[in-house]
């Protein structure tokens, strides 16, 4: 009885106060519902609604994606981060034109099957487009049971993970799964928030454990913090005489794989000779340097990564690209491709100072 009251409590809030007008609720086609629960991992909803609406303009459907390149997927994707998303967004339509015919799937192991989703997405995607009947686990919904049950321990570890899909299953209801899907999304993004939970305003307030027991703002617990450590790399902006500055494109995988970034000596900062040196074995060039920028510090979920921009120019008259993985970009007038975000910010300041 107590599941059927969570379930019942959630859904008569969500007929009051769900959100039913955020673009992808529109026209809730799997495909339309599959990117816009990919870009919302780790993503403000108000981050993504200019990132959604953007992206299914250039791609309407599986297909369009599918017949995308990659740098152009990955370029609607700047300044959304965790690119790895984008290109497994990007796989899974040629995945799905190549093996489905180009319909996104209807069972759940085939959606698993994809590429970047999980039993939570596939689960999410079925159920909010197709109205099937699926158990989700995503951030809120792991906050918002962990609270309500008052459950001990870190949702990553997977004794507590398995106890909270249990708990996610006993509470979804078997009718209007997609209503209630969307609704305990909602009230983990809308109330039962990370930080400052409105208690006050929740149905379920009468019968939260993690509230009776006055530790709504301690539940879930935290992953057990280890401090990151940090690495340095030096960032190479080597710019032309026509104020063109050579970029080069990252390996397929790794960190910002596929994207665009500046030639790089991973370590400790080198010294101006080791720079000429470098710039001259590996990149053919005889350099100047100009200037040495600030630390830039850019934080990854599992390491610091302290970035040191060295600003040189080309003493060549001609400006020469090694090979096809590279190119001379031009911040004045920016060709679209894919950016990791600190080489975004560094080539703002840069165009500022080649004005
Ligand atoms: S009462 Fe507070 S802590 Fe409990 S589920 Fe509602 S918002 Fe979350």
């Amino acid at each position: 009885m107590e599941n059927d009251s969570f379930s019942r409590r959630l859904l008569r809030w969500f007929k009051q106060h769900g959100r039913t007008d955020l673009p992808w609720q529109q026209d809730p086609t799997p495909y339309r519902v599959w990117v816009s629960e990919i870009m919302l991992q780790q993503t403000q909803v108000a981050t993504v609604i200019p990132y959604f609406e953007r992206f299914t303009q250039r791609f309407p459907d599986i297909n369009a994606l599918a017949a995308a390149q990659q740098d152009e997927v990955l370029h609607l994707w700047t300044g959304l981060g965790y690119y790895a998303r984008g290109r497994n967004l990007h796989r899974a339509a040629q995945q799905i034109r190549d093996q489905h015919g180009g319909k996104f799937p209807s069972a759940l192991e085939q959606v698993m099957a994809l590429p970047g989703i999980g039993r939570s997405t596939a689960g999410a995607i079925l159920s909010l487009a197709l109205g099937q009947r699926h158990t989700i686990l995503d951030g809120n919904v792991k906050r918002v049971l962990a609270r309500y049950h008052a459950l001990e321990g870190w949702p990553g570890t997977p004794a507590v993970e398995k106890q909270l899909w249990q708990l996610s299953e006993q509470h979804t209801p078997r009718t209007h799964n997609a209503a209630y899907t969307q609704a305990i999304m909602d009230l983990g993004a809308t109330l039962c928030r990370r930080s400052k939970p409105l208690c006050p305003l929740c149905p379920q307030q009468h019968s939260c454990q993690a509230l009776a027991q006055g530790r709504q703002n301690q539940l879930p617990h935290p992953r057990p913090r280890k401090p990151l450590p940090a690495r340095n790399t030096t960032m190479l902006m080597l710019a032309d005489l026509e104020g063109r500055v050579l970029l080069q494109q990252r390996p397929p995988s790794g960190i910002w794989g596929g994207l665009w970034s500046f030639p790089e000596l991973a370590g400790d900062p080198p010294s101006d000779a080791e720079i000429n040196r470098w710039c001259r074995e590996q990149l053919g060039h005889q350099v100047k340097i100009s200037e040495r920028w600030p630390v830039l510090r850019h934080t990854f979920s599992h390491f610091h990564l302290d970035i040191e921009p060295v600003w040189l120019h080309s003493k060549h008259a001609v400006a020469r690209v090694a090979d096809d993985q590279a190119t001379w970009f031009s911040p004045a007038a920016p060709a679209a491709l894919g950016l990791a975000a600190p080489v975004k910010q560094l080539l703002e300041r840069l165009q500022q100072h080649l004005e």
